[in-house]
């Protein structure tokens, strides 16, 4: 495979970790990706798609970037720090429930302030229109005189998804190093775009060859809406790179079911797996996407041990930040 220019900014590789004591508890070899180790304040998995995105906007002579999210979005966090890391300027579309009365200044908020971000805070309803609306802000800074460059919510999109494209290239060589024994890696969805890297990645270099499969637990709308993301993201990456031949959403299994309350609002039970694997790892999840994903991951293996094979390799995320808003929450159970 030819890839692509990138601009380094995610620590990577990053560790894959075997616990031995969650592997007795869950009664399968459970190893962990610790992608929330990508960084700092770039930690998670989106500083490997902007590594890509980042590239190809400076290739345009970019000098500011727009993106959208949730209110505690990591993302528009990574990527207001990657802009700063570069010098560049960044404006973030934050969604919350009334726009004239923000959300507080912590977690990923704050970063974002402390990055330097223009945050234009808007209502669930102005979400829908979000390409419209970053397309306004990009001929607002155009007047300005500025060069921006838009990325799609989650940076999902056919160069996003190279990061997790060469994601799935590190866990291939890391894989096939070890015994052999039929595996899943398995990760959490919001906005599909890791999803349709690891689907291209573990088409491009032969998962099936070191007996490893793909499942993702979507953590907000359904199986169909990530179905057709993840369809439109590899057909629009095998247009612009002629590479990912035979990958769809096919490629992985999603599994529907564990969005519980909503995005981004937990239930007791998915605070509890939190807790106890924080407890018996000091690994701590994020409660909108790692966290909800362990959960669903538990309970699949509970139904049946046998569901993801002999060996599992939960990808983390990170979302760390995004925890610290909801401690009222987790005091109950602490
Ligand atoms: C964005 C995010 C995800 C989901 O990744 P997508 O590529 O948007 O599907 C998972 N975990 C964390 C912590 C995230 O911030």
């Amino acid at each position: 495979m030819t890839v692509p220019e990138r601009i380094a900014l995610a620590r990577t590789p990053t560790p894959l970790v075997h616990l031995p004591r969650t592997s007795a508890h869950l009664d399968v070899e459970f190893w962990i990706k610790r992608d929330d180790m990508t960084g700092l304040e770039l930690s998670g998995n989106k500083v490997r798609k902007l590594e890509f995105l980042l590239a190809d906007a400076g290739a345009e002579g970019a000098d500011h970037v727009i993106t959208c999210g949730g209110e505690q979005s990591n993302h528009c966090r990574a990527t207001a720090m990657a802009a700063t890391t570069l010098g560049m300027g960044s404006t973030v579309l934050l969604r919350t429930l009334d726009p004239s009365s923000p959300p507080a200044t912590t977690g990923n908020i704050l970063l974002d302030r402390l990055a330097g971000a223009e945050i234009v805070w808007i209502s669930h309803d102005q979400y829908r229109n979000r390409h419209a609306l970053m397309a306004e802000h990009a001929a607002r800074l155009s007047g300005q005189g500025r060069t921006p460059y838009v990325i799609p919510e989650g940076g999902s999109n056919a160069v996003g998804a190279w990061g997790y494209v060469t994601c799935a290239g590190e866990l291939r060589r890391e894989i096939a190093a070890m015994p052999p024994m039929p595996t899943t890696v398995i990760h959490a969805c919001g906005s599909g775009g890791t999803s349709a890297g690891l689907a291209l990645g573990s088409v491009m270099t032969d998962f099936a060859a070191i007996q490893t499969r793909v499942a993702c637990i979507n953590v907000c709308d359904d199986r169909d809406y990530f179905v057709d993301i993840i369809d439109r993201i590899c057909g629009e990456f095998r247009d612009r790179y002629g590479e990912g031949g035979g990958a769809d959403a096919g490629a992985i299994e999603i599994i529907d079911g564990y969005v519980g309350r909503g995005y981004a609002r937990s239930q007791p039970a998915e605070l509890e797996v939190l807790h106890d694997l924080a407890r018996r790892e000091a690994i701590v999840l994020d409660p909108v996407y790692s966290g909800k994903a362990f959960y669903g991951l538990t309970r699949e293996l509970a139904r049946d041990p046998e569901r993801f094979g002999k060996r599992v390799v939960f990808v983390h995320t990170g979302g760390l930040f995004g925890l610290f808003p909801v401690a009222d929450e987790l005091a109950p159970l602490l």
